[in-house]
């Protein structure tokens, strides 16, 4: 693994302690949630997901640096496993299984990272990162510092990878 910045790297310390945090987007108190929107059609300037189900869709990310890039959210407004129905919690494996599935079947990918943070919207949402095949610096946690930092892939390269993982998905992969 290797961190993409030069050395040396100066240590901070942490900064104190925020407490009470303030509410994400979704919580109450916070803003309300986009992607509840988005899901319920209100947003027609923003095109559909990729591909979806009764419980899950499976969303383009924006500025992606590494095409096959994706993120799947659920169908209603949970936070996180904790709070996910029993139909979404028993349909994650499987369809997690799925989207690596047709992410790998893209080719010349050694692995399908997947990141659940949960510190950004709190709708249940978890990222796919493709590690492209040799790119051994971006074992690990190495992967999203290093795809924050490459330049935008062209964009008709990125829709071609999402409209083949859709395409994967559709025909039942
Ligand atoms: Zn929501």
């Amino acid at each position: 693994m290797t961190l993409p910045y030069a050395e040396p790297l100066t240590r901070l310390d942490p900064p104190p302690r925020v407490i009470p945090e303030p509410p994400r987007v979704g919580e109450p108190g916070g803003d309300p949630c986009g992607l509840c929107e988005w899901l319920a059609g209100n947003k027609p300037e923003h095109e559909g997901p990729l591909w979806s189900d009764d419980n899950w869709a499976l969303c383009r990310a924006t500025g992606v640096t590494i095409p096959g890039v994706v993120w799947l959210a659920s169908r209603g407004h949970y936070d996180s496993f904790a709070d996910l129905p029993d139909g979404h919690a028993t349909s994650y494996g499987p369809v997690v299984a799925r989207i690596e599935r047709a992410i790998l079947a893209l080719g010349d990918i050694a692995r399908v990272h997947v990141y659940r943070w949960g510190d950004g919207s709190a709708h249940f949402h978890v990222w796919f990162y493709p590690r492209p095949l040799g790119m051994l610096e971006a074992k690990r946690e190495m992967l999203p510092l290093w795809a924050d930092l490459m330049p935008e892939a062209p964009k008709e390269v990125v829709a071609d990878a999402e409209a083949k993982i859709a395409a994967a998905l559709a025909a039942g992969i």
